[in-house]
């Protein structure tokens, strides 16, 4: 068995929801849940749940929590703690620092906080390592704030940080937006993953690429353009795909429609991840035994998906 390695996983849609009740009495902030049965409900998607809306909304409840260093460095050790007691070799971990500034904290104060809470969380478990990578989100008025967020990820790049992200929704904003963001990201090097291919369709990941983005988060709608398959192949561009996310957001229309299978057989590398642990309900264990169950992935295909996936990593 190859170590076990998660490329694509959100810290806001990853929290215990044990934390988030107890931070939320700490603090005394104000959840829109009378009872922990009720927040556990509110932070996961519903069983059924196959709508973009109903699934961004599940991100509000826990950023009403990380707006302070210590929930960061918290919240991002349990995190770690949770992947290094499932087993997980490597992984790395991504947040929207813009997002945790509301009660006046900057994107570099926020970053801080998360890295000690990785380097706490290394120590004690040293079967685990981790990067994080610093999210840029997808917007019409946050330009300064994701230049803010490249800046940040430049200061701080090195053992920890290791590259930055665009997330947020494909749909609304596409990639072409953010000419200016990336067009700094190049100007410092700074190693990049971009959401693609996830709400939007392939050319948006066409852009993503033309950004310099090595890996794509999703990249699912590749599956309808034999052209951009073979340019995936030909660059050997990693694609991050978490299927359960894919469903719940209705990107596809049933779990066996999934492209994962189609795009592994046509050389495309790629990779299996969770997205988000708590949102989705799920784990990279979870998610690698949907490809057994759903994909009849056999042993030896999932060891090229994990290698794949440590081929791939940021952290060398
Ligand atoms: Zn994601």
């Amino acid at each position: 068995m190859r170590k076990l390695t998660e490329l694509h996983l959100h810290l806001d849609g990853s929290l215990r929801p044990e934390t988030v009740w107890e931070l939320a009495r700490e603090k005394q902030i104000a959840l829109p849940a009378a009872s922990f049965e009720e927040l556990q409900l509110k932070m996961r998607a519903p069983k059924d749940c196959t709508s973009l809306h109903e699934f961004l909304e599940r991100f509000d409840l826990p950023l009403l929590v990380l707006q302070e260093e210590d929930a960061l460095e918290r919240t991002t050790f349990e995190l770690v703690e949770d992947l290094a007691k499932e087993g997980v070799s490597y992984a790395e971990i991504r947040f929207a620092p813009q997002q945790s500034l509301q009660k006046g904290l900057t994107q570099d104060q926020v970053t801080e906080a998360s890295v000690r809470g990785a380097k706490r969380a290394m120590e004690l478990y040293p079967s685990i390592r981790v990067g994080l990578i610093l999210c840029c989100m997808r917007g019409s008025a946050n330009e300064a704030l994701n230049l803010d967020t490249v800046e940040t990820a430049r200061k701080y790049l090195g053992d920890v940080v290791c590259a930055v992200d665009l997330a947020g929704a494909e749909s609304l904003y596409p990639t072409e937006m953010f000419g200016p963001v990336f067009a700094r990201v190049k100007e410092y090097g700074l190693p990049v993953t971009i959401h693609a291919g996830e709400a939007a369709g392939p050319d948006s990941m066409r852009t993503a690429l033309s950004y310099g983005a090595k890996r794509i988060g999703h990249g699912i709608a590749a599956a309808s353009d034999p052209a951009l398959i073979e340019e995936l192949v030909e660059k050997k561009v990693t694609l991050e795909v978490c299927v359960t996310s894919n469903y719940q957001i209705g990107a596809v229309p049933s779990l066996k429609d999934h492209p994962i299978r189609r795009l592994f057989d046509a050389g495309v590398r790629v990779t299996v991840n969770s997205d988000n642990m708590t949102i989705s309900d799920t784990s990279l264990c979870r998610e690698l035994e949907l490809m057994r169950e759903v994909f009849r992935f056999t042993d030896k295909e999932i060891d090229t998906l994990l290698e794949y996936a440590w081929e791939a990593r940021f952290l060398k």
